[in-house]
């Protein structure tokens, strides 16, 4: 399982939101790993060249983007978005991922990552054997995990009553 918090999924999808142009964006979620599970920390976006249909991360880019890995910090999944509702894994999508050890994750948004609503509608792909397998939506939903980042119980604080006068205006109105 993999748990996101929900300001770093928020951060990831308003950053490939904000690009004002048709393009393909990768970024890569970092963190802590457990036994079983990878707990989200970071989320990392590299000096890639995007297209219109594809990405390409350089090497230059991509030791940049892990320079930060190390004991504690793992690479846990990669993200990147794809032009229309289709979240299969392409060829070079295989051959240009990440990683292809064993456990590697890689999650594809549909449509640039635009309004983005249920967890359902994005493509994870686990690689195995250095074979990418797609994870069915049913799968995906328990796969992926989003937590709250902060709870906020506390009661709205209503504006207080205005202010007494100071002392000082309040010894002139007596004299006057
Ligand atoms: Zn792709």
């Amino acid at each position: 399982m993999i748990i996101i918090p929900d300001a770093i999924w928020s951060l990831m999808l308003r950053e490939f939101q904000a690009c004002q142009r048709p393009l393909e964006q990768v970024a890569y979620l970092d963190g802590l790993e457990t036994d079983n599970d990878g707990i989200v920390t970071t989320v990392t976006f590299p000096n890639a060249v995007l297209r219109q249909g594809s990405f390409f991360v350089p090497a230059e880019a991509m030791s940049e983007a892990g320079r930060h890995l190390g004991k504690p910090l793992v690479r846990i999944a990669q993200v990147h978005t794809h032009p229309t509702a289709w979240v299969g894994h392409s060829p070079t999508d295989d051959e240009r991922a990440y990683s292809r050890h064993d456990g590697a994750v890689s999650i594809i948004l549909p449509n640039y990552g635009a309004a983005l609503n249920l967890l359902s509608e994005l493509g994870v792909h686990l690689c195995r054997g250095k074979t990418w397998r797609q994870l069915t939506s049913e799968q995906a939903k328990t796969f992926l995990k989003i937590v709250p980042s902060s709870l906020d119980f506390r009661p709205r604080i209503e504006p207080g009553p205005k202010t007494r006068p100071s002392f000082f205006r309040r010894l002139l109105r007596r004299f006057l």
